[in-house]
């Protein structure tokens, strides 16, 4: 029999240890496949770690043992899930992130692959079902069975589905002369591109290309203002590693906002190109990952998660738009994709490149300190100009108007021009929904989330109240609980409002909106911006979203509808979160040959966020927020993580975290310093309370065995959660 060792599947510390179970079967079972297995009398999925086999009895294994060795309940898989490189860092992931092994792997693994049971529900494979000949004897066959197989024996293979007479491959199945074969059937169809031949590279492209591929360093920060091509940079790159045979791994922060990197990749490698892309259905994610797995692309494009897409031999590792937070995950394990693509760069001595315009500060003081190694491109191919900015001071009563609360005066007369000229605006309100807070006229009720008592939005869209935190959703109202008034107040703005603004002040205007709430259906990130591409619409409005890498050439307004409502949330980097946010947005308008103009409204119109943003001044920002940071002991002068507890019985958690405190001081003492502990920004979510501790400290070898002490003491307690945080961004 074969003795199994096996991660079950639940993601929690206190069983993220190897159970033993048995297989008497006839399957193939290795590690790195899931098998099905009873857990507290519960079916539960497992993974794998190791096989022995033994001669032994159950009954002989569980009295040396001391515990009952159950038998699974079946195989799943006819392979393995991860090569031993993959295995190998899932391994790294977890101890660098203090996860538990399980939840490494649930992560790195698409859908329907996922050590879950959930995922077993997930579609997997669909295939081709063929007619094989087997035997093309004709002996004891009628002239009709007869013609039939004499077409396969031409055809060799023909699909069930063209085998026209179900009767007679009955026959043929049953006296073994033909078989049924299954082929995986590629779903994923990318668009197809005419080939494009590389650009001549300009000097500074040449240089930086030069550098990277001449040089033994392994991680290079490429800091290229935008549209000064860093893309033909990292084509170029992956032509060379290509042709020495290696593959390549390019990431994007999010594949549908930025179509044009896809579209550059597939130009120039064809067939070669693999996209992993967060609109796929799990069985086309399925599809491309397998396709990757067997070798049959050399070049994976991809978003955060596509960091594990299993290639083999890489060559080059691309991080484009390197700061954007969503290449950080923000639940267990927390990794980032740069800490990941540095990680298996080493594996591989492969080349690691970080892309930015605005680097995120920590990449930035990494290559100052040499840690990586620093390019520029300091031009702009075509010599465009900067988009021209204005900052408007909502505060000052003569900069608005009175027709409109978010529409400040020169705003409006910018969009109107605009809209005029027949050019196109697009407009960033950084918060969706219709209004974040709904109260009664008359006894001044709030309506608040029942679980994390913060405000609930009206989205009018589908006439519901939504709580941003949790998933809680109600129906708006018509009338005050408490006092039965009519009279409720929708008060301050979302991108709904926002587009009911601009249809009132500009009749006729046609809008389209992107946010969170719009792109709950499949494809329409990309639906809404090739239709805003081609002018389909005069204004865009949305989130954060829309002010990623696009290029609309016939944008030439950017609209800021406030661009402080990042710097009143507590998080040390909401300044950074500011700057970049605007930077950003500022620089779609303006992209082709007519120049942009860019108004940027906030109640701080002087703080530095604000100001060197609208500059577009990196270096100014870069100089004045380290100073911030040094004072304040925050990233990158220190690293971070923290320790959140949460439960549903608030004092338990307050105790546990206080002593929780106390044990870190004592550990810790001279290697680290504790914050806290305090209660988070949102305290309660869905009734569940928390409250963290913050450790700052150098060097992570000084920490991580007081987390791994302190994860294991609380491991025991059942009402009480974990969730460390390496690297937070907020606490
Ligand atoms: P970035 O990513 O740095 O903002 P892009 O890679 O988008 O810049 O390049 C900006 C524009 O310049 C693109 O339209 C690109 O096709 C063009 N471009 C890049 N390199 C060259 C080159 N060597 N010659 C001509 N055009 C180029
Ligand atoms: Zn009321
Ligand atoms: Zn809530």
């Amino acid at each position: 029999m074969l003795l199994l060792e096996v991660l079950i599947e639940h993601a929690t510390f206190s069983l993220d240890r190897p159970f033993s179970y048995a297989y008497h079967g006839p399957k193939k079972v290795e590690a790195g496949y899931r098998v099905l297995v009873d857990f507290n009398h519960r079916q539960s999925v497992a993974y794998v770690l190791n096989v022995t086999e033994t001669d032994k009895a159950v009954a002989v294994l569980e009295e040396e043992k001391g515990f009952s060795i159950h038998e699974i309940l079946d195989v799943i898989d006819e392979e393995k899930l991860l090569n031993p490189e993959l295995m190998q860092l899932a391994e790294e992931i977890s101890n660098a992130y203090f996860s538990p092994r399980i939840g490494v792997l649930q992560t790195m693994l698409p859908p329907s692959m996922k050590p879950k049971l959930s995922s077993l529900k997930a579609p997997k494979i669909a295939y081709d079902c063929y007619v094989e000949l087997v035997d093309a004897s004709e002996q004891d066959l009628t002239d009709h069975q007869i013609e039939w197989m004499r077409l396969l024996v031409r055809e060799k293979r023909i699909l069930k589905k063209d085998f026209k007479s179900p009767s007679i491959l009955k026959i043929l199945l049953s006296k073994e002369r033909v078989k049924l074969a299954y082929d995986e059937k590629q779903r994923l169809v990318l668009p197809t591109f005419l080939e494009q031949a590389p650009k001549k590279l300009t000097e500074d492209q040449q240089n930086a290309v030069d550098a990277i591929w001449n040089s033994k360093e392994a991680v290079y920060l490429l800091e290229g203002v935008t549209g000064s091509g860093k893309t033909e940079v990292y084509l170029s790159l992956s032509e060379k590693v290509l042709a020495a045979g290696k593959t390549v791994l390019m990431l994007v922060p999010e594949i549908a906002l930025t179509p044009i990197m896809v579209e550059y990749f597939i130009r120039r490698f064809h067939g070669r190109v693999a996209i992993l892309h967060s609109e796929l259905t799990p069985a086309e994610k399925y599809d491309e990952y397998r396709r990757i797995a067997r070798g049959e692309c050399q070049v994976v494009v991809g978003a955060r998660s596509a960091i594990f897409a299993p290639l083999d031999n890489i060559g080059l590792l691309v991080l484009d738009e390197e700061h954007v937070e969503s290449y950080k995950q923000d639940t267990s394990p927390t990794y980032h994709a740069r800490d990941i693509a540095i990680m298996r760069g080493k594996h591989f001595g492969a080349k690691v490149v970080l892309g930015s315009a605005t680097p995120s500060l920590e990449s930035r003081a990494r290559a100052m300190k040499g840690v990586y190694h620093y390019l520029a491109l300091p031009h702009r191919i075509n010599e465009q100009e900067m988009p021209e900015t204005t900052i408007v001071d909502l505060l000052n009563p003569r900069n608005l108007d009175r027709e409109s609360v978010m529409f400040s005066l020169l705003l409006r007369e910018r969009i109107k021009a605009t809209l005029t000229k027949g050019e196109q605006v697009v407009l960033l309100v950084n918060r969706r929904g219709y209004a974040p807070y709904i109260s009664c006229r008359s006894c001044g009720h709030v309506f608040k989330c029942p679980n994390c008592a913060i405000a609930l939005t009206y989205h009018r869209e589908d006439g519901m109240l939504k709580c941003h935190h949790c998933d809680h959703v109600e129906m708006m109202p018509d009338k005050c609980p408490e006092c039965g008034s009519k009279y409720l107040s929708k008060q301050g703005f979302g991108t709904e409002k926002i587009e009911e603004e601009a249809h009132r002040l500009f009749p006729g205007v046609r809008t389209l909106r992107l946010d969170s709430d719009t792109t709950k259906v499949r494809n329409r990130i990309s639906q809404t911006l090739d239709a805003f591409r081609n002018h389909e619409a005069d204004m865009l409005i949305g989130t954060q979203m829309i002010a990623k890498g696009h290029d609309f050439p016939n944008v030439t307004l950017v609209g800021i509808v406030l661009a402080d409502i990042g710097l009143t949330l507590p998080s040390y980097r909401s300044a950074e979160r500011t700057f970049q946010l605007i930077t950003q947005a500022v620089g779609r308008a303006g992209r082709g040959d007519k120049k942009g103009i860019a108004v940027i409204q906030t109640y701080m119109p002087t703080h530095y966020a604000v100001t060197l943003g609208a500059k577009q001044d990196y270096e100014a920002f870069f100089t004045k927020e380290m100073g911030m940071r040094k004072i304040q002991q925050y990233p990158p002068y220190t690293y971070l993580v923290s320790l959140t507890l949460s439960g549903h019985d608030e004092e338990a958690v307050v105790t546990t975290i206080y002593s929780l405190a106390e044990q870190l001081s004592k550990q810790l003492e001279g290697k680290a310093t504790i914050l806290g502990p305090t209660a988070p920004y949102i305290a309660v979510i869905a009734g569940i309370h928390r409250r963290v501790i913050l450790v700052k400290y150098k060097k992570a070898s000084d920490i991580s065995e007081a987390i791994t002490t302190a994860i294991d003491v609380l491991s025991g307690k059942s009402q009480i959660k974990l969730m460390v945080n390496v690297d937070p961004y907020d606490f």
